[in-house]
């Protein structure tokens, strides 16, 4: 072990804590301010004293970060920092949450206790995620320096998690994609949304983010010269009419760049050049709004603009806080660009979020930041049943860009992109959905699906007979209209049932059966329901024809199913199970699983289909063992988020012996012979065994699609290889399914 110079440990430790202080210059400095902040230091680094993170420096680096984070980046003030400081020592040291209100009060003592709640929910190696989304949200209603301070703690140990171990890695970035990213983007932190997915991707798509990283390094000089040209003449016209401004181009997040690569299957040469230019109106005038408008005026008098492309959040603030005014104009060289115009106040609400609101006392951020606040509350509130149906309905909320439509009155109405008219008719009062009939929008009829627009105004009918059907739930996406209709669905469906059960009991009568649990049970597995209420539905609704009755035989007055119904079920159960397994048996030898690293049974997962070299994890799945899915699977985030309990590690053992079925697709330019050049490389030169190939040729243009057995990934890379030489192959990749 080498040697450590203690003293001069202690003076980095110093050092990072006034850098640290001169970075939260905004935050309020009086004496009484400047003990507190210098008492929690030294509580902090009294209680971390012995402790050592993963990277070997001591553990008090950590809070003296947070705490600058949330003063640096996210601009919080003097009490978010003595919390920051003391954020890991009611839950790591001897420190109670007595001894925190006691030296320091009770609203500190109220956030640490918020914190070490939180750390106990979204930390622990068993994590529901759904359910913890919900506790975490639920603190946002005490103090939402909880959330800020733990999103500036993640935003840290992000940054420094090279040091743990690679399944650990993973989790906590699968996590911060799933969870933190989006709250962060809902709370208006734009830049700290993008670092923390930047970051995961790093973790789970190392490659991929390198690559990117180095393209946009090496393309920079490209994109400064465009921006530099184009932004000219704006600047001279700025200038002489007395503006003061800066502008700057933005290139896309590499997150958001890997995102149109994967999902639009183009090569980075395609979505490099996504930037929009920004301008930072700096005059200190009143009437911001104008000043955004009179310089979009010159943008446009330079450049045309796509009328459809016209963004004015500066009238009306997205909900959560952003205010920007947006146009996308035809450059001389005949590309789109988008030009985001805004005040500096805008700009650093627009990157720092609601917190920046506490700078500019006069700005409407306050008043939006409740009504998000509020939002939240009515969600959990409304919530009934299963967390993960609510995490759903959420994200979507979560993600979605939103619209705005109106009553006929002219209140706005905030709603998620693609909510329909019933979606707004719930928004506006959920008798007024359930009674929901239709809905004009700008005065034209259109039906309750009809999906809104922002701007729209709408006026909803309704009638006193109307009730909620079951296809509506196809139709809405607020997690709001959604949790009403299902709830008001249940309540009709026991009126129903209850005429079901009527139907039945004098079925039962007739056919002299005794009305018997035994034979009610009998009934349900039968015709697979789960419950009464859903036979008793069914029987009511005519999907379950009591006619089958005949099929079942009565002994003792209960109901038994004949010999040859018990068999039929089976029968088809036993073809379900034999056609799931055709793995050869040799391949069990591949990988080792689990902790101790065991050669255990498995399968692969056929959503991602991983090969030997691949890296992998496995999945305790409930009914069908384990699975090995593919660390960049699109479904592991969601897996290893939510049941990170069931994930176990697993790692390829090398074993030439064994085969692994993989997929390609390969393009190119037909010609008479390429499809035996292909097949020739692949079956003689290789001497890899083929499952199955089809070509389709369209227009010149062939696609074909081979299945064939590899030993493992540096395999397949290398017949990639050698099938791109083929002449008339463009393209050729790996498929996962
Ligand atoms: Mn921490």
């Amino acid at each position: 072990m080498p040697e450590i110079d203690l003293e001069q440990e202690k003076q980095d430790i110093l050092a990072a804590y006034k850098g640290m202080l001169r970075a939260a210059k905004h935050a309020k400095k009086d004496t009484e301010t400047k003990k507190r902040i210098k008492t929690a230091f030294d509580v902090a680094a009294e209680a971390h004293k012995d402790v050592r993170r993963k990277s070997g420096e001591p553990y008090i680096f950590h809070p003296i970060a947070v705490a600058r984070i949330c003063a640096e980046e996210i601009g919080l003030g003097a009490t978010s920092i003595v919390c920051a400081l003391l954020h890991d020592t009611v839950e790591d040291t001897e420190i109670t949450v007595e001894d925190i209100e006691r030296i320091f009060g009770s609203k500190e003592a109220r956030i640490i206790e918020g914190l070490t709640k939180i750390s106990g929910v979204v930390d622990a190696t068993v994590s529901l995620q759904a359910e913890n989304f919900k506790k975490v949200l639920l603190t946002l209603s005490e103090d939402v320096r909880v959330i800020l301070i733990k999103l500036a703690d993640r935003l840290h140990n992000m940054r420094t998690i090279g040091s743990m171990r690679r399944d650990k890695q993973l989790k906590i970035a699968s996590e911060t994609l799933f969870l933190y990213a989006p709250l962060a983007h809902r709370l208006g932190l734009h830049a700290i949304k993008s670092e923390l997915e930047d970051l995961s991707l790093k973790c789970t798509e190392p490659e991929g983010f390198e690559s990117i990283q180095n393209n946009l390094k090496k393309t920079e000089e490209v994109r400064k010269r465009f921006i530099r040209k184009f932004s000219s003449p704006i600047k001279k016209e700025l200038e002489a009419k007395g503006v003061k401004f800066e502008i700057k181009g933005r290139s896309k997040s590499i997150h958001s760049i890997w995102n149109k690569m994967v999902k639009k299957d183009v090569p980075f040469e395609e979505v490099f050049d996504l930037f929009a230019i920004r301008i930072i109106i700096d005059n200190e005038e009143l009437d911001e709004k104008a000043l955004c408008w009179q310089v979009y005026s010159v943008v446009t008098d330079f450049y045309s603009p796509n009328i459809d492309r016209l963004r004015d959040w500066v009238s009306v603030p997205k909900a959560n806080g952003y205010e920007s005014l947006h146009t996308t104009v035809m450059s001389p060289t005949g590309k789109w660009v988008e030009v985001q115009i805004r005040t500096r106040r805008m700009d650093d609400i627009a990157e720092k979020g609601f917190a920046a609101h506490w700078k500019y006392k006069e700005g409407k951020g306050e008043s939006q930041f409740d009504v998000w606040i509020g939002q939240v509350r009515e969600l959990l509130e409304n919530q009934e049943g299963n967390a993960l149906d609510f995490m759903d309905d959420f994200k979507l909320n979560l993600y979605s860009d939103e619209i705005f439509a109106f009553t006929p009155n002219g209140d706005m109405k905030n709603l998620p992109n693609g909510a329909s008219a019933l979606d707004f008719a719930f928004a506006v009062h959920t008798q007024v959905g359930e009674k929901c009939l239709g809905a004009k929008v700008n005065s034209k009829l259109v039906p309750l699906s009809h999906v809104l627009r922002s701007g729209d105004q709408v006026e909803i009918l309704t009638s006193q007979k109307q009730r909620p059907k079951e296809d509506w739930l196809s139709f809405v996406i607020t997690h709001r209209a959604k949790a009403k209709i299902k709830s008001s669905l249940k309540d009709d469906k026991r009126e129903v049932a209850a005429e079901g059960r009527a139907i039945l009991e004098k079925e039962f009568k007739r056919l002299k059966i005794a009305y018997e649990n035994i034979s009610l049970r009998q009934l349900q597995k039968y015709y697979k329901v789960l419950s009464d209420l859903d036979l008793y539905y069914k029987v009511a609704t005519g999907d379950i024809n009591l006619t089958h009755l005949k099929g079942f035989e009565v002994k003792k007055g209960v109901l038994q199913p004949k010999k040859t119904i018990r068999k039929r079920v089976t029968s088809y159960i036993g073809q379900r199970r034999s056609g799931a397994t055709d793995k050869p048996a040799s391949k069990k030898q591949a990988l080792l699983i689990g902790d101790n690293m065991e050669k255990l049974d498995y399968t692969l997962a056929v959503c991602c289909n991983p090969i030997s070299g691949d890296e992998v994890f496995g999945f305790v799945t409930i009914s069908d063992g384990i699975k090995i899915h593919k660390v960049n699977c699109s479904n592991a985030t969601q897996l290893m988020s939510n049941y990170a309990y069931r994930v176990i590690k697993a790692r390829w053992v090398d074993d030439k012996n064994i085969a692994f079925l993989a997929g390609i697709s390969i393009t190119g330019i037909d010609d008479m012979g390429i499809v035996n050049n292909i097949t020739q490389i692949i079956s003689n030169e290789l001497n890899v065994n083929m499952r199955s190939i089809s070509f389709e040729s369209d227009d010149g243009i062939f696609e074909g699609s081979v299945k064939l057995y590899v030993h493992d990934t540096v395999h397949l890379t290398d017949l990639i290889a050698n099938l791109k030489k083929v002449q008339g192959v463009t393209k050729v990749e790996r498929r996962d399914n």
